[in-house]
Parts: C-alpha cells; sequence; structure tokens
C-alpha cells in the first residue's frame, strides 16, 4: 500500500525521491524495488514502540535476505534471525556478528548445527528434545563454549491468522510443550554443555489479537518463573501489516503496552521479518496482453507466480495500482484479473481488481511485496528469478542489489548425461 515513501507525485509512483519508471528504464520488468529509507523507519518505529524494554531486535532474514537489505539493517544495529545455515551464511556474508544471530527452524540438521556451533552463533532457539542432545553432543566435541540456548514454547494458543501461517497451535509442528519444556528445565543436569537461558515463542504471522499473544507470553513467564536462570525471552516476529486500506491491525504501541508490563523485568528479544520489509517494496509488472472473456476481463503480465508466489500460495491480498496515473484521470476503474504467463490456473497476483483501462506495455506495481517475495521466487516454467533494486536511505540513489537471473543460470546446475 502507498506510503511516505511508496506515493504518488506527478501522476507518477515514486520510491523515495525516485520515479519508478526510471528504475524500469534500466532493469526491466518484472522487478523488485525497494525503498531502504521505510526499511529503516520501519526498523526505528519498531525500537521506538518497545523502547522501555530495550528489546534486542533481530531482523528475520527469512522475509528478504537479500544481502545489501541485510547489510542495511545490520549497519542500523540489527542482530538477524536465521531460520537455516545458508541464512547464517548470509548473514555473516552481510557483516552480522557471529553472536548477534539466532538460529531457529524446527528441523535443524546435524551438519546445521556443527557449522552454528563452529561459528560461534549467539543463540540457538530450540524446538526438539533430539536437538538439545545433538547442540549437547556436538558443542563437547567442539571443545567449545556453550551457546545459549532458548527453548521455542508452542503455547497452544490459536492465532486468530490465516490457518496456513499459524505456528502456535497444539496440532502445529513448532516449538515444544509446557511439559516438555518443564521437564527440561527441571533436568538441566542432562545436558552440561548446553546454557539454557532462554524462553521464545513465535505464535504467527499477522497476529491480530494483542490478547492473545498476552496470555502466551503469560504462560511462557509462568514456565520460567521457577527457574530465575532463564532471564531471557524472545517474543518472536509476527508484528502485522496492512495489505489493504481498510485493514484493521493493533499497533505496534499497542502489543507494546501490552507487553511492557509483563517483560520489564527480563531481556527481551524480537524477531520481526514481515513488518520491517514488507510494506518498503514493490515488484512492477508490464501488461503484456489484454483478453477478455466468458464475461471476465484479464490483464496478462510478464509478472506471475514465480516472482510473487504469497496469492497463489495463501489467497494472499496485494493492492495493485497503475505506476503511471497521467493518462487514466477520470477514467472509470472496472473490475480486471491481473494474471502471470505460467500454466497454472492459480497463477493471480490480484482477483477482481478495480483499475482504469490498460493497455500493453503499461506498468502496474504490486504494493506491499517487500516481504516474503523475492526469497519465495523459482524458476517454475523456466523463468529467470526477477532483479532487485533499491532506493538508498538518501531517497535519492538507487541501485541494483541483485541481477536478473540469465538462461545460463539456469542451466548451470543441470548435468546433461
Ligand atoms: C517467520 C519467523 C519470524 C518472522 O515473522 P514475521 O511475521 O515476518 O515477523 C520470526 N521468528 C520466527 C521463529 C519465524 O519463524
Amino acid at each position: 500500500m502507498l506510503n511516505s515513501s511508496i506515493r504518488y507525485q506527478d501522476h507518477t509512483l515514486f520510491c523515495d525521491g525516485v520515479p519508478l519508471k526510471d528504475i524500469v528504464a534500466i532493469t526491466g520488468t518484472p522487478v523488485y524495488i525497494y525503498s531502504f529509507k521505510r526499511v529503516l523507519e520501519n526498523y526505528e518505529r519498531i525500537r521506538t514502540a518497545f523502547a522501555a524494554l530495550k528489546p534486542h531486535i533481530h531482523y528475520s532474514a527469512k522475509a528478504n535476505a537479500n544481502l545489501s537489505l541485510l547489510k542495511t539493517l545490520i549497519q542500523a544495529g540489527a542482530g538477524i534471525d536465521a531460520v537455516s545455515a545458508g541464512e547464517i551464511h548470509r548473514a555473516l556474508q552481510a557483516g552480522a556478528a557471529p553472536d548477534s544471530i539466532v538460529f531457529a527452524g524446527v528441523g535443524k540438521t546435524p551438519n546445521e548445527l556443527a557449522y552454528a556451533l563452529e561459528q560461534g552463533i549467539g543463540w540457538i532457539n530450540v524446538e526438539n528434545i533430539g536437538e538439545l542432545q545433538l547442540i549437547n553432543e556436538i558443542t563437547k566435541a567442539l571443545h567449545r563454549e556453550p551457546a545459549q540456548v532458548a527453548l521455542r514454547f508452542n503455547p497452544d494458543i490459536t492465532a486468530n491468522t490465516h490457518p496456513h501461517i499459524a505456528t502456535g497451535h497444539g496440532g502445529a509442528k513448532f516449538g515444544l510443550t509446557a511439559e516438555t519444556i518443564r521437564d527440561i528445565l527441571e533436568n538441566q543436569e542432562r545436558y552440561p554443555h548446553v546454557h539454557l537461558a532462554g524462553i521464545h515463542l513465535h505464535i504467527g504471522s499477522q497476529l491480530h489479537d494483542t490478547d492473545a499473544t498476552r496470555q502466551a507470553v503469560q504462560a511462557a513467564l509462568d514456565l520460567i518463573a521457577p527457574h530465575p536462570a532463564i532471564r531471557t525471552v524472545n517474543i518472536g516476529g509476527g508484528l502485522p501489516v496492512a495489505y489493504r486500506p481498510d485493514d484493521t491491525l493493533p499497533s505496534l504501541g499497542q502489543f507494546a503496552e501490552t507487553l511492557t508490563p509483563l517483560l520489564k523485568d527480563y531481556t527481551v528479544m524480537l524477531e520481526p521479518g514481515r513488518s520491517i520489509v514488507a510494506d518498503a517494496g514493490l515488484l512492477v509488472v508490464s501488461i503484456i496482453y489484454v483478453k477478455k472473456q466468458a464475461g471476465q476481463a484479464f490483464l496478462i503480465t510478464d509478472g506471475s507466480m514465480t516472482e510473487l508466489i504469497r496469492p497463489a500460495l495463501y489467497q494472499a491480498h496485494h493492492e495493485i495500482v497503475p505506476v503511471m496515473t497521467g493518462s487514466h484521470e477520470h477514467k472509470p476503474l472496472s473490475p480486471v484479473n491481473v494474471v502471470g504467463p505460467v500454466c497454472e490456473t492459480t497463477d493471480v497476483l490480484g482477483k477482481q481488481v478495480s483499475l482504469p483501462e490498460m493497455f500493453p506495455g503499461e506498468l502496474l506495481a504490486i504494493l506491499t511485496a517487500g516481504a516474503y517475495g523475492m526469497v519465495m521466487a523459482s524458476n517454475y516454467n523456466a523463468r529467470p528469478r526477477p532483479p532487485e533494486a533499491a532506493v538508498l536511505p538518501d531517497g535519492r540513489t538507487w541501485r541494483m542489489i541483485r541481477r536478473r537471473e540469465t538462461w545460463d543460470d539456469l542451466l548451470a546446475q543441470d548435468e546433461m548425461v
């Protein structure tokens, strides 16, 4: 959606001080464009809202792991939340200090754990007993100081969010039950090479309900209350982002106000992803064809589910707007389906989008696409993944931060036998 960085000026959509059409003239379409100014402002907004808790903010790299983006946030003081050894590697390449990295994830392999421990990662969020035993063995074998471990608690609370992104209910694969956590904490001598130092919870993305979050955090605090050595509470990510103009969501201030009284005596960690990058990014596509059939109108674009899978994967909604509105002033709006060229019926970017009559060659911007966009892009249908461009924090300079893949890139891993 539009905001202080992604906005119209003179009938032209801008990213900060740069008209999108200027970027597209160099990069072509489809292309992801990000405002690093907006990224940093979002980071600061979270820091300010939770200031009373002096939280350690670990940006969740899985939302958007571009190296320049990671570097920008790391230089602003963020740590990184990684969910694979690959993400740890990216974070280190982008300049993260090893001890500012948190390693989370439901199925860390022995190789990934060994890599994380060898690199001296700050924290590991543990999601099962087997993993705890592995960390104990690997740390012993490496003769290293134990890494700090936080136990990921599954509070068995149903977050009011899309079922595909809820993670805190009892039936989900994530986290440890209260009973298991009590057992681990009461028998810490079983893990002499593990430093049990925190509790972690992440009950889902797009949290809508501060009260459910409060209950989950309270349940976590009840679990660690008998163990005063546990001083760190990592409350995960999930801070919501508006994708529609009429979305009503709790504000950062409301989350902070709800949680601050509970957490004021603890060291607090946060792992925001979406709330830092989603509204700082968009995907620009070109219209290839206009088609009307069976009472439906279609804009067929050069962007598809291979660039942005969220609509196909979880019926996510993204606002779609023309990049240039000059010739469309005062024209009537009518509903069209914005679709891609991929051979799947679900290859839809927007259903029944209200747009003026548009023509081949015109540009559309798919808004709020900075998070879970490029990271989920695929090469299905042998489509090269798109480039990424960023307007730097000065608001005037823009740079390519990843080039478009080539057909050669797509062939590079194949062996012809
Ligand atoms: C995905 C994830 C996050 C980030 O979630 P957002 O909704 O993008 O803020 C944080 N922590 C963990 C453990 C995650 O899996």
